[in-house]
């Protein structure tokens, strides 16, 4: 072999490109499924079509399996986690690919250091926290309402974090910090991130009785501020507005008609986990009165499972009722108990499947996990794969094509990324190739780390990051913002 010959394989072998024949495309967009081959390159798609392997590529056999653009996952929490664990495999394990964090109004700070590279195996992109830029100005004196010069020392915070690369602005104004803000506060904010053309993303002021009232302040704000807004994790949480998903669609429905662009995103759970106390908004612990009306809201104590106790670890994994019944007292009088000793973790089924479908049913509610590493939820590993296997395959709430869209191209339009969210050329190339037969989560509040099954690879800019098993590859880059476009 000549000299000239050699140097030609070794330059193929080194732009070597990997070509996926014969699986069935979904290519973000919603489109029906369709047989093509797709080959991709270091970092971009190539071509797509009928495809014939060419010198130099790896052959992947997709036959029986179906393509999509990776996952980009609006609500997630792995930022440290990456830290720790930079091949990301509970996340890329349920196909996610890009991880939006900073969420529920907290970021690390300053942005500008977070943009410092890291090894990962997803991308991500960050939101300036509301109450990590509230905190910085008013410091611990933070449970009152902001004066002017505060708020304009938070803006001009706001605006640094904006040109250094941030999404836009995320509140959590249902949590301590957050929640003492006016909304004339929020909205002084988010016209700064609006004349950045960022988007405004809210874990908003309630998600019990008061969620209507939520919903309207977040519709003022993207009125008022006249920026795109964003509802994470939308959920009817209380009895009170359990089965009110049609009236909640329909709020958005009439703020969107009129020319606001609002969207939301929803995980796939009936359930959330956290302390017992958190049942009590009074925080009267030991009042039986305002116990008994906390478990009334969730439905009852038949509804709150403890997942731990350290005082009491025969009570795990029963809930509230079982155990009240079995010890013949009222579930008030072993409620007051366990807070007075020590307290709980609890898993608390207060979401309604009815309602959750209608949210997915809507086209402008995307799919999130509001998990990420070493999430003790469910939905920290199961999400993706729970949607595609339970409400895709099993209860055929959507059609597969629509779930991957509200996983790809309406997240990535959402945050004004025009070259992601889709399978075509010149795209990245962030991909998943899974089983649709066989997909689904294995995750369950027992045991919340558990990975799930039928995702069989996925490549970041190209590379592949998961082949079953995470490879160790962390081509993962940091994401700065680009102008945001409605999604309509
Ligand atoms: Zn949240």
């Amino acid at each position: 072999m000549k000299a000239g010959a050699l140097f030609l394989i070794a330059a193929l072998a080194a732009d070597a490109a990997t070509l996926i024949r014969g699986a069935m495309l979904a290519d973000g967009s919603g489109a029906k499924l369709r047989q093509a081959d797709v080959r991709i390159g270091k970092g971009r798609i190539l071509r797509i079509g009928r495809l014939a392997p060419q010198p130099g590529d790896s052959l992947v056999d997709g036959a029986g399996l179906v393509l999509a653009p990776g996952f980009i996952d609006l609500h997630n929490h792995s930022d440290r986690g990456l830290d720790r664990e930079p091949e990301a495999a509970s996340q890329v394990s349920q196909g996610i690919t890009t991880a939006i964090v900073g969420q529920d109004g907290g970021s690390p700070w300053p942005i500008a250091s977070w943009f410092q590279p890291r090894n990962a195996a997803i991308h991500t992109a960050i939101l300036a926290g509301h109450a990590t830029i509230r905190r910085a100005v008013m410091g611990d004196g933070f449970r009152r309402a902001a004066r002017p010069n505060e708020i304009e020392r938070m803006a001009a915070l706001l605006e640094q974090a904006m040109r250094d690369g941030a999404l836009g602005l995320s509140t959590g104004l249902e949590y301590e910090i957050g929640g003492y803000s006016t909304t004339e506060e929020v909205i002084a904010l988010a016209r700064v991130a609006a004349r950045h053309k960022g988007i405004y993303v809210s874990h908003i002021r309630d998600e019990a009785d008061k969620t209507f009232e939520a919903l309207r302040e977040v519709i003022r704000i993207a009125e008022e501020a006249r920026i795109p807004a964003h509802v994470s994790h939308i959920k009817l949480g209380t009895v009170g507005v359990w089965g009110k998903a049609k009236e909640a669609i329909a709020l958005i429905e009439a703020a969107r008609k009129r020319g606001l662009d609002i969207t939301a995103d929803c995980y796939p759970y009936d359930a959330w986990s956290s302390t017992i106390t958190v049942l009590i908004p009074s925080k009267k612990y030991d009042d039986p009165e305002s116990v008994a009306r906390g478990l009334a809201d969730v439905g009852g104590a038949g509804n709150v499972t403890i997942t731990t106790c350290a005082r009491h670890p025969e009570y795990e994994f029963q809930t509230l009722e079982q155990i009240a019944r079995s010890q013949n007292r009222s579930p008030v009088d072993l409620f007051i108990e366990i807070v007075r000793e020590g307290g709980a973790g609890v898993v608390c089924r207060s979401m309604k499947d009815e309602d959750i479908r209608e949210f997915y049913r809507a086209p402008w509610v995307m799919v999130s996990s509001d998990g990420g590493i070493g999430m003790r939820h469910p939905r920290g590993a199961g999400s993706y794969p729970r949607v595609l296997g339970l409400f895709v395959r099993e209860r055929k709430w959507l059609t597969l094509e629509e779930a991957i869209r509200k996983m790809t191209s309406a997240p990535a339009a959402r945050l004004g990324w025009r070259d992601r969210g889709l399978v075509r050329e010149g795209f990245v190339a962030d991909l998943v190739l899974f089983d649709p037969a066989t997909v689904i989560d294995r995750s369950t509040f027992a045991d919340p780390f558990r990975e799930a099954v039928g995702v069989r690879k996925v490549w970041v800019n190209g590379e592949l990051v998961w082949d079953s098993r995470s490879t160790a590859a962390t081509p993962g880059e940091k994401l700065r913002r680009l102008p945001v476009h409605a999604v309509r």
